[in-house]
This record gives structure tokens, sequence and C-alpha cells, in this order.
């Protein structure tokens, strides 16, 4: 099948049309959830090292005020233009409304390779664009917050921190104006990982069900999954590592400069190592080379998962991939054609905009540790250690029996901030995939779980601006 060449921005919005149909708002308020609020385009200047002058163009975009601040992260890439800030902004709306994060969606670009300018160039460009967002009151603890994306890390985030302060003397909520900084700046430990771990806890949730699983002729339980991921960066790194971790075989790791295949499983830390000594992901010891990357898509597996890029499953491959469940790790890897055909296949699609909301999830604790200044598990740490100490003496004296030594270090724990993280990020993944299973089996007219995404985040969303009302 021939992929029509829909932008991004018509691509997200026409998910959004077929999923409007299901819910009961009037056109005007649908209207208004689908629209893109603001969109700040700007150019600025830089001066690069051999002294020349550069006009660098770069954007925010806040797709929706139902909640604030608006979130959502920035991206560094050649491929930034406004329908692509647009369309990430949206989903971001739909996302946050998902998982339950007070936020509206928002979502910032430069249109820059960064890999073409040195470390200096980089910090001066982003520190104009933090003050060019200021001085539009486009960020803020309290009205837009940043975060990392394609291209931007934690490096990135603290210079815009950094900047934000610098120009907000003595604002004592200052720290919480961008998310995703490192631990030592007001970072929340397990944001890192958050993204994968967040796509395990919820493909393990999908996989809990028995109902869904016997439709795709699978067991429950993630032990035993045959899984294939493409893209070893940080989403599928930490994805291909929970899995692993909790039992199942990743077969397939994919690159863009190939694909290696073993049947025994992979280790992701040593394929990481291996790529990194020699350059490439291929020649790995025990595992076979795929003649393409491309290839690994099309594998018998249980579980796709596409961490990379784009509109890799598209209308002239979908029909050979054979996994039952294809899990939207990155933004957008499947495009409508694709999804048609897994459709008709039978496939389950888990999709993008909920399946990786955990990167936005663990930033919202960031976002409130930041509000709150104080670490997460500080003030009540030794306090449940001390209190499960005494519950576990009085069992002990009451019974008789000595509680396992290795039981007792378990129990009396008292949590880090990576625990609660962790804790309160499985709880907010396994809510979202219930109730989006429960809409989508409560209308059997709507066609796939993409859908019933939508359908719950729309709701969420008119919810607010029925409840709120129209200003003035
Ligand atoms: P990343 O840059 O760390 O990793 C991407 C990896 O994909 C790289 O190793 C790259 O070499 C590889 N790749 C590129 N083209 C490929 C191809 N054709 N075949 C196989 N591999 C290819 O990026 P990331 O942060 O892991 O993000 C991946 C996706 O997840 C993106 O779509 C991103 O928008 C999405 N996402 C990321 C986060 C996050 O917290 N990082 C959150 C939500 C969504």
């Amino acid at each position: 099948m021939e992929d029509k060449h829909y932008s991004f921005l018509e691509s997200v919005n026409r998910s959004f049309n077929k999923a409007a149909k299901f819910t009961r708002w009037e056109k005007g308020i649908l209207d208004q959830i689908r629209a893109c609020n603001a969109v700040y385009r700007m150019r600025f200047p830089i001066k690069r090292d051999d002294g020349s002058i550069e006009v660098v163009e770069a954007y925010r975009a806040q797709h929706s005020h139902h909640k604030t601040p608006c979130k959502g992260g920035i991206r560094y890439s050649e491929m930034v233009d406004q329908d692509e800030v647009m369309a990430l902004s949206a989903l971001m709306t739909y996302k946050c409304a998902i998982v339950n994060v007070p936020f509206g969606g928002a979502k910032g670009g430069i249109k820059i390779n960064p890999r073409n300018y040195s470390t200096w160039e980089l910090q001066k460009i982003t520190r104009r664009y933090t003050s060019e967002l200021v001085k539009k009151e486009f960020i803020g603890p309290g009205t837009d917050v940043p975060a990392p994306d394609y291209g931007t890390g934690e490096r990135e985030m603290a210079w815009i921190l950094d900047t934000y302060m610098a120009m907000h003397p003595g604002e004592v909520d200052a720290m919480g104006c961008v998310t995703g900084k490192p631990v030592a700046q007001g970072g929340v430990r397990g944001r890192k990982e958050a993204t994968g771990l967040g796509v395990f806890y919820g493909i393990r949730e999908v996989c809990s069900m028995p109902d869904i699983m016997k439709k795709l002729g699978l067991t429950t339980g993630v032990a035993g999954k045959r899984v294939v991921v493409q893209g070893l960066g940080n989403v599928g790194y930490h994805t291909a590592k929970f899995f692993r971790e909790h039992g199942a075989k990743v077969i397939a790791i994919a690159e863009f400069e190939g694909a290696i295949y073993s049947e025994d499983g992979l280790n992701e830390e040593a394929v990481f190592q291996h790529r990194k000594n020699t350059a490439s992901i291929l020649n790995f010891p025990i595992a076979a080379n795929l003649r393409t990357s491309g290839d690994a898509l099309e594998l018998e597996c249980d579980i796709l998962i596409p961490a990379a890029l784009e509109n890799v499953i598209n209308g002239e491959n979908a029909a050979r991939v054979k996994a039952k469940i294809i899990a939207e790790a990155a933004n957008g890897p499947l495009t409508p054609e694709a999804d048609d055909i897994l459709a008709q296949k039978g496939a389950l699609v888990i999709p993008d905009m909920y399946l990786n909301a955990g990167g936005v999830t663990v930033s919202y604790f960031e976002w409130l540790k930041n509000l709150s200044h104080v670490r997460y598990g500080r003030m009540e740490k030794r306090f449940t250690e001390n209190l499960n100490k005494h519950i576990i003496g009085q069992m002990e004296e009451l019974t008789g029996k000595t509680v396992d030594a290795r039981e007792k270090l378990l129990i009396e724990h008292g949590p880090d901030e990576v625990d609660l993280v962790y804790s309160g990020l499985e709880q907010t993944m396994i809510e979202a995939t219930r109730e989006i299973m429960a809409c989508w089996h409560a209308n059997d007219k709507i066609p796939d779980m993409r859908t019933a995404a939508y359908v719950v985040a729309i709701d969420k969303v008119g919810t607010s601006y029925a409840e709120l009302g129209i200003f003035p």
C-alpha cells in the first residue's frame, strides 16, 4: 500500500478526528481541543567560533492551556519546522491527559544539527533561545516548562536553568522552569530511564490481560516473550534492559547501520559496549548479522518495539511485520497506512502517545520536587525504616519466630527517591493502560487502542473546558 503524504500534524489530527466521533463533545469544543493555541517562531543571530554570524531558526508551540504550565521537550534537529513542533505539542496535550499529568502540551525546536556545532556554540544557542522564551514569557515554572528531546539532554537543561535563573534573580521556584536536569541541579533520580521503564510497565500490563493475550494467541506475562527492539538509544536501551531483567528474550536489536539476531537473547549493555568499541552493532559475538536494519522489523516475534524514528513501519513493509504486538516506544513510528494494515492482520498496536509517557510523568515528579524544595524520601525514609523495624520486632515477639534475614532487609528498607519515582511511574502506567482498555471494551465500534487512547484524552481535556467555561 502506498503511503499518502500527510504532514505530521495532519496525521495527528486525522487520528484525533477518527476518535472524536466516539466522544460526546460538540464541534466547537472539539475544534478548540485540536487547535494549537500559540506558536512563537523566532530568528536570532549567533556568533560562530570562526567569527561569522549565523541566523538560527527556532520555535516553541503551546498547544493547550486547559492546564498550566505547558510542558514539552526541546528538539535540536535539522528536520524541525512549525508543522513538527505543532504536531508534537498536540501529542503532549493528549499524552499528559492520559497519564493524569496536569499540564497542557507544548514543544520546542531549534533547526540545527547539533553535531555541526562546538559545545560553546551550542551553549550560546541554548542560552539565546532561552532568553527569547523569557522575553515572551514562554518559559517559567507556572507557564511553560521544557524538557529534553531528540538532540538535547541534561547538559542543555542545565544551561536553560542557569539562563532562566540569571534573568529571574530571587525567584524561589525558578528550579521548576525546566525538567530533565542533572540530579545535582534539581533533577530527579530515575528520569534518565523513565521512558524505557514506562514502556516496559505499559506493555507488561497489556501482557497481563488474559482476554487480550488470548485474542493474540499469546500466553500472559512477559517472561519468555521474544522481543525485537529497533534503536539502541536512551529509550530502546532501557526498554531492552527491563525486558531482559524480567525474563523476556531480546532476540534482535536494530540500529541504523544494521541489525543482529540471536535466539538465545541479547544483553543490551554488551551490545552497547560492542557498538561503542567497534562503531557498529554488526559482528557481535554469538549473534548473526541481518542483511538490512529493516529486516529486524519483519522477524517472527511476540513484541516488536520501534524505539528510533518516525514512519519506520509504513504501507510498504507493514504487511510483512509478523509481531503480534507492536509497541510504539518512539513517537510516530507507524504511518496511518501501517495502522490499518496491522489492524487487519489482527496485531495489537500499543500507541506512542501513552506508551512513551514515562518521561513526562517523571518530569512531573521532578517539577513537584522542585516546587517542594525537598528530595523525595528525605523526610520519611528513616521514619519508615524505624516503623517497619518496630512492626517486625512485634511480629517476632508475638509469634516467637524470626523473620527471614533477607525479608527483614527488604521490609525494613525505607524508600529512596528512586524507589518512589519507580513506584509512582508504575502506578501511572498501569492506571493509564487499564483506563484505555476499559474505554475500548466499552464501545465495540472503537477500532483500535490508539483511537481508544485519543477518546480518553479528548474526554479529559473536554471536561476541563466544560467545567472551566470559556473566557470571558
Ligand atoms: P536517541 O537519539 O537516544 O536514540 C535513537 C537511536 O535510534 C539512536 O541510537 C539511533 O542511532 C537509532 N536509529 C536511528 N535511525 C535508526 C534506524 N533507521 N534504524 C535503527 N535505529 C535507528 O533517542 P531517544 O531519546 O531514545 O528517542 C527515541 C524515540 O523515542 C524518538 O522518537 C523520541 O521522540 C521518542 N521519545 C523519547 C523520550 C525520551 O525520554 N528520550 C520520551 C518520549 C519519546
